[in-house]
């Protein structure tokens, strides 16, 4: 049996981490392969599409206190992907890095999830000055990452920094994910990024409508859309996930030939 993959997804807020890791998880899941979604961006709103509903944070039945049961936490998802929401501090109280350890720890405790499971796949707060960014990785718990970005500047900005994280970490990047706003020669700029950083563009997602109307829906568009375009894209990106990864550690690139690059 292969190892169970630890992946984390990094990115700017709003660049479609949460969106991208769920159609993943169902793609793989579709395959044969068991996963463990780990939603730890304090919008707790990374599993949506695959439970069809929001669900209940670890956070918040830790703090309510009692007994709390693997069937309070764990929830089924699209073809039985397994789904937890760590949820967040209130703003400007605690920290979503520790919030997410102590979630994992009481995780351990009533259920098997974590380790039952041939992917792990952590949505994580892609603020690189949030505890919660270097929590999973410091814990042993993330073994590698995967980036996604647009060819704009300010996602470039953020991915870029994420590499200096992980650098500093010592954590390999598997790929580089585009996920497009259809910026101006978006497809190269993002190729180019991920050279510089000697890794590579892994899938180029295009901005398709289906994603928000199956997101309304409440599901993926692996799930509501099966037969689409981007349904396809998604499950070649998941065959990626599953497959091998050369690990490279990313060398982040200067703020100056950030600039230059987006402006190709
Ligand atoms: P994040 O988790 O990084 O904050 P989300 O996954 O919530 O971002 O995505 C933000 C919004 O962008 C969502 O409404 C999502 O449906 C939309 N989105 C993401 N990817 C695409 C895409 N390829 N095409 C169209 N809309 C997208
Ligand atoms: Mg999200």
């Amino acid at each position: 049996m292969s190892p169970i993959k630890h992946v984390a997804i990094y990115g700017k807020g709003g660049i479609g981490k949460s969106c991208t890791a769920s159609n993943i998880a169902a793609a793989c899941a579709e395959d044969g392969h068991r996963v463990l979604v780990v939603g730890c961006d304090p919008k707790s709103d990374s599993t949506i599409t695959l439970v069809g509903r929001r669900i209940p944070t670890m956070m918040d039945l830790i703090q309510r206190g009692g007994e709390i049961a693997e069937s309070d936490v764990v929830f089924k998802g699209y073809k039985g992907v397994r789904c937890i929401e760590v949820g967040g501090p209130e703003p400007g109280v605690g920290c979503a890095g520790r919030g997410i350890i102590v979630a994992i720890q009481f995780l351990r405790k009533v259920s098997t999830a974590m380790d039952d499971v041939d992917l792990v796949l952590y949505d994580v707060p892609g603020d690189i000055v949030c505890g919660g960014f270097s929590a999973p990785i410091r814990k042993g718990l993330v073994s590698q990452a995967y980036i996604i970005t647009s060819g704009e500047y300010m996602p470039l900005y953020a991915a870029n920094n994420i590499c200096r994280g992980l650098r500093r970490l010592g954590t390999p990047l598997a790929g580089v994910i585009c996920n497009s706003r259809e910026a101006q020669g978006e497809r190269e700029i993002v190729e180019s990024f991920a050279r510089e950083l000697d890794n590579r563009m892994v899938a180029f997602i295009p901005k398709d409508p289906l994603v928000q109307e199956c997101e309304r829906r409440g599901v993926t568009v692996i799930e509501g859309k099966p037969d689409s375009e981007i349904a396809g894209i998604y499950r070649k990106l998941a065959e990626a996930f599953m497959g091998e990864m050369v690990p490279r550690i990313p060398q982040p690139i200067s703020d100056e030939r950030l600039r230059e690059l987006s402006r190709a």
